[in-house]
């Protein structure tokens, strides 16, 4: 993280620009147990938005369903983020965070329902799950725009690839069909959110095999983590953006992800020694 503020990260945004990389806001926090926490984050994103088109910084942002209600009421974080959506301008696209398997189903249907009225909503799908393909098929026909990840949740092998080849096997097979309905004009834009650099390259490998340009060959990875392959993919003509989380709930989202996975604390710590 840059820092807890929105100003830290759109400091940051501004430095990730002058190097062609995009910037995905989000604000940490999820399950939210009340509705005026929900409606204030709700109204922080408007403001947010408000602030990237004031500043006409190359940014955009992805919010948590059980951050706008979705605890609360289906109907009632619908709305929240129809206002979201209502604000966002019409090529800029609002991202819709998968969270735990239990939630999936929800997200999808709000997911769903929020793409009739506005097609520049975008969903992440998880990899890891075995239900992720035949989700992808049932999404295609209503032209979703989909950011592709591995999957960040401990998630039980009845539902999802324990094999972490298994998942890298599906996320490339995933990733060849969303790149193939781009390419045919059923999805809009699509995003591979990893910081798998053998993955990546054997995507673009593929890509450009297929005729499927750079420049819609986007990678979104969190911040400052793979900086020189975030760099390295901005120079070269494809789409790099990172994910630039801000906020005060930071720690309790950092000891929640490593309770889940505590990989993720390995990760941080060849991240911190290597930049
Ligand atoms: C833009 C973006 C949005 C995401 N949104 C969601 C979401 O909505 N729902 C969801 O379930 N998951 C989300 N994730 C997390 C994702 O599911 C994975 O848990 C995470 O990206 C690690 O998987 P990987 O694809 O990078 O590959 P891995 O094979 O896990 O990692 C590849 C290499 O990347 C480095 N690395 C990976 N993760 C980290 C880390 N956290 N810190 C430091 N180094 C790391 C390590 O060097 C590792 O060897 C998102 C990730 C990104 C980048």
């Amino acid at each position: 993280m840059p820092g807890e503020s929105l100003s830290a990260a759109m400091e940051a945004a501004r430095a990730l620009e002058q190097k062609k990389i995009a910037s995905v806001f989000t604000n940490l926090g999820e399950n939210v147990k009340d509705r005026a926490e929900a409606l204030q984050v709700t109204e922080h994103y408007l403001e947010v938005l408000r602030s990237i088109h004031e500043s006409g910084l190359l940014a955009e942002i992805s919010v948590k369903l059980t951050q706008l209600g979705l605890d609360l009421s289906a109907d009632f974080c619908f709305e929240n983020l129809e206002r979201i959506l209502a604000r966002e301008k019409k090529d800029s696209i609002v991202w819709v965070d998968m969270e735990a398997s239990s939630y999936v189903d929800a997200t999808l249907d709000i997911y769903k329902r929020a793409l009739g009225k506005f097609p520049n909503v975008g969903i992440c799908l998880q990899a890891y799950l075995y239900r992720t393909q035949k989700d992808v098929e049932e999404l295609l026909p209503l032209r979703p725009s989909i950011r592709l990840v591995k999957g960040a949740y401990k998630e039980p092998p009845a539902i999802a690839y324990p094999k972490k080849l298994d998942v890298d096997e599906n996320y490339f097979s995933l990733a060849k069909t969303m790149m193939a309905a781009q390419m045919a004009g059923r999805c809009p834009r699509t995003a591979f959110g990893t910081h798998d650099v053998k993955l990546i390259r054997r995507l673009a490998e593929h890509a450009a095999q297929n005729g499927f340009p750079k420049s819609n060959f986007e990678v979104q990875m969190l911040y400052g983590i793979q900086r020189e392959e975030q760099d390295r993919l901005a120079r070269e003509g494809y789409r790099s953006a990172v994910l630039v989380a801000y906020g005060t709930y930071w720690y309790p989202w950092f000891v929640r992800r490593l309770a889940e996975r505590p990989a993720n604390l390995w990760f941080m710590a060849k991240n911190l020694f290597a930049s």
